[in-house]
């Protein structure tokens, strides 16, 4: 777990949006970076080096926050690598980014968190239950690749999607039990990197890298290979 830096900063993999695919509506996507927990079949391996990624003080991060909300975004999604791995300074960003939201007017945007802690290890956290206080939903539990799940915004069948507050309920109570066959992915293009945003199924991703080399795109690398 890494020292709280005196003004508050994440250490950040990457900032998108919108995106579409993890959570409902258009949203602000934050990934960050450092995860210890090494779930096989992650398809984010990039993001497991804590030394990797770059610092972004949460005031920034307002800063696009605010930007997002101005654009009609409907909520931010924070994803990783594993962001109670900094819980300070996630309680911090998730403290600002309410803050934000009412200031603004926007009060309904939502705050959701994956994570791959369990429920009862966030129960047994009073460092990660703090940083949660504001998330309106979590999304909890290690990624089992042997777990397949229908399960939107789900990657596998033991992952739980839990809303935290009454705006989270209201949100998020209609998808508990939604499934699909055919989970929404996004790709987004930026000058070094093609991002796949989503939950795939099982092979979804080696088929779509096949798909996207037949129409001309040379990868170097992936983060979901070893
Ligand atoms: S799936 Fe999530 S929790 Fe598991 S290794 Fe990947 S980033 Fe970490």
């Amino acid at each position: 777990m890494r020292d709280a830096p005196a003004v508050p900063t994440l250490r950040v993999s990457q900032v998108l949006g919108p995106i579409t695919a993890l959570g409902p509506g258009r949203r602000l996507g934050l990934w960050v970076q450092g995860c210890p927990l090494a779930c096989a079949g992650c398809m984010s391996r990039h993001t497991w080096d804590p030394g990797g990624g770059h610092d972004v003080t949460v005031e920034r991060l307002a800063r696009v926050w605010q930007r997002a909300l101005a654009d009609g975004y409907d909520g931010l999604t924070v994803s990783g690598g594993e962001p109670l791995e900094q819980p300070e300074a996630l309680g911090a960003l998730l403290d600002t980014a309410d803050r934000v939201r009412r200031d603004v007017g926007r009060a309904e945007a939502d705050l959701l968190v994956y994570t791959g802690w369990e429920e009862t290890e966030i129960a047994a956290s009073p460092s990660a239950v703090l940083a949660l206080r504001h998330a309106d939903a979590v999304v909890t539990g290690r990624y089992r690749a042997g777990e397949p799940t229908r399960l939107v915004w789900r990657g596998s069948a033991n992952q739980r999607l839990t809303p935290r507050t009454a705006r989270g309920r209201r949100r998020y109570g209609p998808h508990l039990e939604r499934r699909t066959d055919h989970p929404e992915l996004q790709i987004q293009v930026t000058e070094d990197a093609v991002h796949i945003i989503g939950v795939p199924r099982p092979g979804e991703l080696s088929s779509l890298e096949r798909d996207l080399t037949t129409q001309g795109l040379t990868f170097r690398e992936n983060t979901w290979r070893p």
